[in-house]
């Protein structure tokens, strides 16, 4: 047998040995990835002048990243991530201490009414479960 061929099954061998492995390293080097994206938007979006082409490219990002933060639960989440806005829950839960649906003091969440301002007004505090529920639909 040529060195080539006994290369390629040693290779086979070890992907089938080692799938979990390399899924695992895959998945971070696509995070990986797009992370430097970012970066390279951001960095171009810094750098000045700006060319026309480059100010689409942007725009381009910008819209693609706001339909995803719009509304709902993407754009929820995304408020929710500040740290304003995690003093803001905590100081919901410690005055009305539970869900606004069913009463459960278990995995409160904040429902925003509309997502134009954080106010006290605007948020609802409900638990996980019906949460999901107000999101669906259901
Ligand atoms: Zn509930
Ligand atoms: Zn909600």
């Amino acid at each position: 047998m040529e060195d080539k061929e006994k290369w390629k099954i040693y290779r086979k061998k070890w992907r089938d040995k080692n799938q979990e492995r390399i899924k695992a390293y895959n998945k971070e080097y696509n995070k990986t990835r797009d992370k430097e994206k970012i970066k390279a938007y951001q960095k171009e979006y810094n750098q000045k002048p700006k060319t026309e082409e480059q100010k689409e490219r942007y725009r381009k990002y910008q819209n693609e990243y706001h339909k995803k933060y719009q509304k709902g639960r993407g754009r929820e989440k995304y408020l929710l991530r500040s740290l304003a806005q995690r003093k803001f829950r905590k100081q919901i839960i410690s005055k009305r201490k539970k869900c606004e649906e069913c009463g459960s003091m278990e995995n409160l969440e904040l429902h925003h009414k509309n997502y134009e301002e954080n106010i006290e007004e605007n948020v609802i505090l409900l638990c996980k479960v019906c949460h999901k529920r107000v999101h669906n639909n259901i």
